[in-house]
């Protein structure tokens, strides 16, 4: 059992005498973890608004603890960044979402996308990034136009030179950017200016109440029609109701993602939902 909001690293779990207990997850183990491959990625597929099609999905990681069951990622990705181990983290997750993109783009087709998380820690990281990643696309024999990466906009402060060269060389690899939980973060507009752009993410806190708030449609208005100035694709996050898709529709939101489509799954159900999605 998992206490939301736990904070950090500590994780809840019943203890003895039904007294809860708090665990506290160390680094060491985290990086046991990685190795032995205890680390396994979800899916959750991004539907395009006006096809109806599934051709996309993010990617999303989660920890099978062998004492403390499934941990989901915010339990342990600020715990691997503030100990240098996001790096081996991401790079496990890269390796990952290639091995189905080969599979993907052969079942579904060459335009087929994958997008993994990425926080700006790791984009400057001088152990992994776009040279590693141009290996393992040689190795495959895989395009970069499959892959997206998104980027957090919490975890980018201000601009930043060394993040916009890395995330061009990611860019010229023909890998695709996206602008995670827009709005969220403390210079959006300056991101917006300064990277390269090619899907912005509206944070699903402006999508959840949509029907209820006239201020959050016109933030995902205005939020669209910015995003079309500058030729970047938009992609609705936290989608769970049939209400929120038929307001979102008519902006010219280009993508969603969400509940009401689907929640994250393992790669097998993925593929199954998806085939069967596209076939019918
Ligand atoms: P995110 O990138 O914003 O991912 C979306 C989160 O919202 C996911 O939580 C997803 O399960 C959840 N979600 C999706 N649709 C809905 C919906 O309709 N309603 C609600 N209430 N929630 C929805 P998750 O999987 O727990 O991931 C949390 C965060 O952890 C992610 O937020 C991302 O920032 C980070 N993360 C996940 N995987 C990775 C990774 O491989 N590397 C890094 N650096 N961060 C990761
Ligand atoms: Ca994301
Ligand atoms: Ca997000
Ligand atoms: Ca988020």
């Amino acid at each position: 059992y998992l206490a939301k909001g736990a904070g950090k690293n500590q994780v809840y779990f019943p203890g003895v005498a039904s007294k809860r207990s708090v665990y506290m997850l160390s680094p060491a183990e985290l990086t046991n973890a990685i190795a032995n491959d205890e680390l396994e990625l979800f899916f959750q597929p991004i539907m395009s608004i006006h096809s109806g099609t599934i051709l996309k999905a993010e990617a999303l990681v989660r920890w099978n603890h062998p004492r403390l069951g499934r941990l989901s990622p915010d339990h342990f990705i600020p715990l691997a960044e503030k100990n240098g181990i996001i790096g081996r983290l991401g790079n496990w997750v890269e390796r990952q979402a290639l091995c189905q993109l080969e599979r993907w783009t052969t079942l579904f087709g060459e335009d087929f996308q994958l997008a993994i998380n990425k926080s700006a820690l790791e984009l400057i990281d001088p152990e992994y990034g776009a040279c590693q990643l141009e290996q393992q696309l040689l190795c495959r024999k895989l395009s970069g136009k499959n892959l997206v990466i998104e980027i957090t906009e919490h975890s980018m402060l201000e601009y930043s030179e060394a993040t916009q060269n890395e995330l061009g060389k990611y860019r010229a690899l023909g890998v695709q950017i996206a602008l995670d939980d827009f709005g969220t973060g403390y210079s959006s507009l300056m991101h917006l200016k300064h990277y390269p752009v090619d899907y912005l993410k509206i944070d699903r806190s402006f999508v959840s109440s949509l029907n209820q708030s006239n201020i959050d449609y016109r933030l995902c208005k205005g939020t669209t029609h910015l995003a079309k100035l500058l030729n970047v694709q938009v992609v609705a996050e936290g989608v769970e109701t049939q209400a929120q898709h038929d307001l979102l529709k008519p902006l010219g939101c280009d993508f969603i993602q969400g509940y009401f489509i689907s929640k994250p799954v393992s790669a097998i159900e993925f593929e199954h939902m998806a085939y069967r999605h596209n076939h019918t």
